[in-house]
């Protein structure tokens, strides 16, 4: 066993919804499949392939998700990597399941391909969640991805570099629209050390000496202020010194000449109380007992961030007169800043809450409070729906979010980024490139390999476009087949003239 390795009874334990005898015995037969499916196989790194499997479930269940999507984390490479397909998933363990592993396995297929240009990476982020079409899809990508960062060192050079920057790029950014902060926080880290290593060492060791150097007077203040809080007769739940992640810390550092000392969020004290009245009364006892720094005070309970993220911070002068931060938050807020739409389902009863609860709160059929502030991020994914104009029916029906139904991505060989309506064909994407290039088509690539004008492109495909050199025009065949208003009056266009 490697020093990393851990076991079904790891994963068992850290269940955060109710232990019961199903819920283990789903796990259980989950992983007993997986380790026979994956038997003999090894990772890149020479440990056993199902401590893969044994991570992803950990990290899915950390999370604060269900036994199902904890199976679905087990068995997420069995269709790919063994000779077991997705139709023995499901015989074994149902639909939901399968669907979830399938959702898994599409993922896998959206790579970050060359330019890094801002709306190219949006449209991936996109893409990448439209074809997740379940939010539990995108967290055990989100796992399985930590999992595999974790372990990047086996891996090759310039596979490092690559996936490390489609980490930072496309999953870190997924994860924080869905507010889940300890995720990625991690993600950040390990990409951070893989693309940028002198930087990373340089912020790992500015970090220990402050914190080794801070640590003190931290531990002084976590015993001052329990003290004086438990005195004013407020309740806290817990209290405890902790540090900000490596990569934010260098962002923070770039903006401020590199000068540690101009912050002062670099270590802070976090307390966590029973309710939203005890942060605030919390709060001027805090006050009363460090002087605050002017100006420096954030109410994120009343004024939460887009993602969702709710929290008080001030900055005081603590023990021996040393700035510090002091976050004040409920548990459920700091779980929720921690996993995010996870921590949803730990908070309301009904584990298959659909959208429509998530959007309109109490206003559905049952009753069901979810404040809207601390759902921004379903807000964020309406907006990408309504920019698109779809029809959101479905969308608010089901905890789907295939909002992009009737809508494809399919790439360029350069790696541009090219949304087309279903079913849309190789002609519609050439004239969306340019009506050039259009008129001039005489054959096209789906993925390297030959197929009609008419054929049908498939999300994330690789379209490439024959064409001949001289001007040619259109043949008005292709009217019987384009999708597109554009390539329809383009087609007409070069018959005018
Ligand atoms: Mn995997």
């Amino acid at each position: 066993m490697g020093k990393n390795s851990i076991t079904i009874e790891d994963v068992l334990n850290k269940l955060k919804v109710k232990r019961t005898s199903q819920r283990e015995a789903l796990i259980r037969s989950a992983y007993e499949f997986s380790l026979m499916a994956h038997a003999g196989q090894k990772r890149k790194s020479g440990e056993d392939y199902i401590q893969h499997a044994l991570h992803t479930a950990l990290n899915i269940a950390k999370m604060g998700m269900g036994s199902k999507t904890i199976a679905a984390g087990l068995l997420h490479d069995v269709p790919e990597d063994t000779t077991y397909t997705l139709d023995e998933v499901e015989k074994k363990f149902g639909p939901e399941v399968a669907f979830m592993v399938n959702g898994v396995t599409k993922l896998g297929k959206i790579k970050l391909r060359g330019t890094k240009e801002e709306y190219y990476l949006e449209n991936l982020r996109k893409m990448f969640l439209a074809m997740a079409s379940d939010i539990r899809v995108v967290i055990i990508k989100l796992a399985d991805r930590l999992h595999n960062m974790e372990t990047l060192s086996a891996l090759p050079e310039d596979k490092q570099k690559r996936i490390a920057l489609e980490t930072m790029e496309v999953f870190t950014p997924i994860a924080n629209r869905l507010g889940i902060g300890e995720v990625k926080g991690a993600l950040e880290d390990l990409s951070f050390k893989h693309l940028d290593r002198e930087n990373y060492d340089k912020i790992r060791k500015i970090q220990e000496e402050e914190y080794a150097q801070r640590k003190k007077y931290l531990d002084r203040a976590v015993v001052e202020l329990r003290k004086e809080l438990t005195n004013d007769g407020i309740k806290v739940l817990d209290i405890f010194g902790r540090s900000k992640h490596l990569f934010r810390l260098f962002q923070k550092l770039k903006k401020h000449d590199m000068d540690i000392n101009k912050i002062y969020d670099l270590i802070g004290v976090r307390i966590i109380l029973p309710d939203i009245s005890d942060c605030y009364a919390a709060l001027g006892i805090v006050h009363k007992k460090y002087r605050p720094l002017v100006g420096r005070i954030k109410d994120y309970v009343s004024l939460p961030k887009p993602n969702g993220y709710q929290s008080i911070h001030t900055t005081v002068f603590g023990p021996e007169g040393k700035i510090m931060e002091v976050q004040l938050r409920t548990r459920q807020m700091d779980d929720e800043a921690e996993f995010g739409i996870a921590a949803h389902w730990i908070y309301s009863d009904k584990n298959q809450q659909s959208l429509r609860h998530l959007i309109f709160g109490n206003k559905g059929k049952d009753k069901l409070k979810v404040p809207e502030k601390e759902l921004a991020w379903v807000k964020q994914l309406q907006d990408w729906q309504n920019e698109l104009g779809k029809d959101d029916a479905e969308f608010i029906e089901s905890l789907k979010i295939d909002f992009f139904k009737n809508h494809i991505f399919a790439f360029t060989p350069q790696g541009d980024v090219i949304d087309l309506p279903e079913d849309s064909t190789p002609i519609d994407f050439a004239y969306k490139l340019h009506s050039s290039i259009g008129n001039r088509a005489t054959g096209a690539k789906a993925d390297g390999k030959m197929v009609t004008l008419d054929y049908k492109i498939k999300n994330g495909q690789v379209i490439e476009i024959l064409t001949v050199k001289e001007n040619k025009k259109p043949s008005r065949d292709w009217l019987m087949f384009v999708r597109t208003s554009l390539a329809k009056s383009q087609i007409k266009k070069a018959f005018k003239k």
